[in-house]
């Protein structure tokens, strides 16, 4: 049988925010199709690129494996994946050199190929995989092998190949191998846990795409499908790596996860009959969480539930076509932490529209539902959105962000570039006062006058911009 190499392209060695927070997580989604390929019968090896140093260890594990085909398979539930940041397209465009000057066919599956294949195309790949890739890839490799073109095989582009139309997902996703955790050193990740955190976090997903329409959120790899796992299928993996690699954190890296109508509380029973829950977190629309799922997500042992709360301003809540109502946010929070499950918010500033006093809004609805963690970023165009066509006549030379600390305006806000670095700043400095307070830690505590001077000159700054740009808006 031929011999198939995986690699992914998003090294946390070229993230330096993410590299300095070190929380790795293996490549899922590449372990995904490594697994489903390994089942049809080839022979697979993984290079793992998380934590890796450099492009040079694909080229050791290249020389070491001499396959035939290099897959790089991105790991498409990986959000930063989605991002296509710049610094790791330059390593995948590397990968596919590496592997072409050793003779290698290479197969390249993933967000930023599917919407830029060209550029791969361009850079040596030999075929670009559109959408979600497992079957796509199987067809594939079987047709290569028995020294057919591959001419007909769908969601396929190649120099001489575009039969770009989607391939029906896969709806049946109980029928999908577990991921091939045994292709990655599992070890060196949970000593890294260990050492920085005291706890070990592996990932794990349970569903595929997701039905709503938010206008900034892509979708090139499931377009606006969404297929789920059955509780039953991911209880019994949870199970088995609790068996198995003993975690003592899973984060579910769904898009949303539990929307099916009573799939949270089936799951929560056959954890619990199982002996098998693990603490963990996960994703969920605020519009989502009410009272029974609220207190089935705390029996199944969720810790932290992020939502992707985006603004406290229903103006753009709805320009954004969120779906939400920000009473939907507060009542979410309020609901979870009931359960004694913490709540992060996903904010982002800069959509087109946002005026000061909108700004003011998500200030005023973070201190009311007091999140214990928030994440904060900047509007980013994503190729294939209502929003990217909405600016595209505004965006600069630079389309795509270096790395996840990158946060550039990539078009042109509603403020200049320094309103939101400034903005950033100000909104972390209150969070933490305010969680030092709560949580009586002393230690920053002691820092309040440093806080509150940060803040009211960030403020006194912002508000500048705010009159020198929108004069009469505040
Ligand atoms: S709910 Fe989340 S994943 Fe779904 S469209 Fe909105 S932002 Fe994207």
């Amino acid at each position: 049988m031929k011999k198939i190499l995986f690699g992914q392209s998003y090294y946390l060695r070229f993230d330096p925010k993410l590299w300095a927070a070190m929380m790795p997580y293996p490549p899922l989604g590449t372990l995904y199709a490594a697994s489903y390929i390994r089942e049809k019968g080839y022979d697979v090896a993984l290079f793992d690129a998380m934590l890796a140093e450099s492009e040079d260890e694909w080229a050791n594990s290249l020389d070491e494996h001499q396959p035939q085909y290099a897959v790089i398979f991105e790991d498409n539930f990986n959000y930063l994946s989605k991002m296509c940041l710049l610094r790791m397209r330059e390593a995948a465009f590397t990968m596919i050199r590496m592997a072409k000057e050793r003779g290698c066919t290479v197969i390249l599956c993933g967000a930023d190929a599917t919407d830029h294949y060209d550029k791969y195309l361009e850079h040596g790949a030999d075929y670009c995989l559109l959408g979600e890739g497992e079957e796509t890839l199987g067809e594939l490799l079987d047709q290569l092998s028995a020294g057919k073109e591959a001419s007909d095989v769908i969601g396929l582009v190649s120099r001489i190949t575009h039969h770009a139309s989607r391939r029906p997902d896969i709806k049946n996703l109980d029928a999908l191998p577990f991921p091939a955790w045994d292709l990655i050193e599992i070890q060196k990740y949970k000593t890294i846990w260990h050492e920085r955190h005291g706890y070990f976090s592996m990932n794990m997903v349970t569903t595929r795409g997701c039905p709503y329409h938010c206008n900034w959120c892509a979708k090139p790899i499931w377009g606006q499908r969404y297929n789920s796992r059955s509780p039953e299928n991911v209880a019994a993996e949870m199970k088995w790596l609790r068996e198995n690699f003993a975690p003592d954190h899973i984060w579910f890296a769904d898009d949303i996860f539990g929307l099916k109508p009573n799939w949270m509380e089936r799951f929560a029973e056959l954890l619990i009959e199982a002996d098998a829950v693990i603490p963990f977190k996960c994703l969920k629309r605020a519009d989502l969480v009410n009272e029974k799922t609220a207190s089935a997500l705390a029996k199944a042992g969720c810790k932290t539930v992020w939502i992707g709360a985006e603004s406290g301003s229903q103006k753009i809540l709805d320009a954004m076509d969120k779906g939400d109502k920000v009473e939907d946010i507060h009542r979410a929070a309020e609901l979870l932490h009931a359960n004694g499950i913490e709540v992060g918010f996903f904010l982002q500033f800069g959509y087109p529209g946002e005026m000061w006093e909108d700004v003011q809004k998500t200030l005023k609805m973070v201190r009311e539902c007091m999140p214990d963690d928030i994440g904060v970023s900047v509007s980013y165009p994503l190729p294939g959105t209502k929003f990217h066509e909405r600016v595209k006549m505004e965006l600069g030379e630079k389309q795509n962000w270096l790395d996840s600390d990158d946060l550039a305006m990539l078009y042109r806000g509603p403020f200049p570039q320094e309103f939101y670095r400034i903005l950033h700043g100000r909104v972390h400095h209150e969070f933490r006062l305010r969680r030092a307070w709560q949580k009586r830690d002393w230690r920053r505590i002691a820092r309040t006058p440093y806080y509150l001077l940060g803040m009211l000159r960030s403020e006194m700054r912002l508000k500048r911009f705010a009159t020198d740009t929108h004069s009469g808006t505040m």
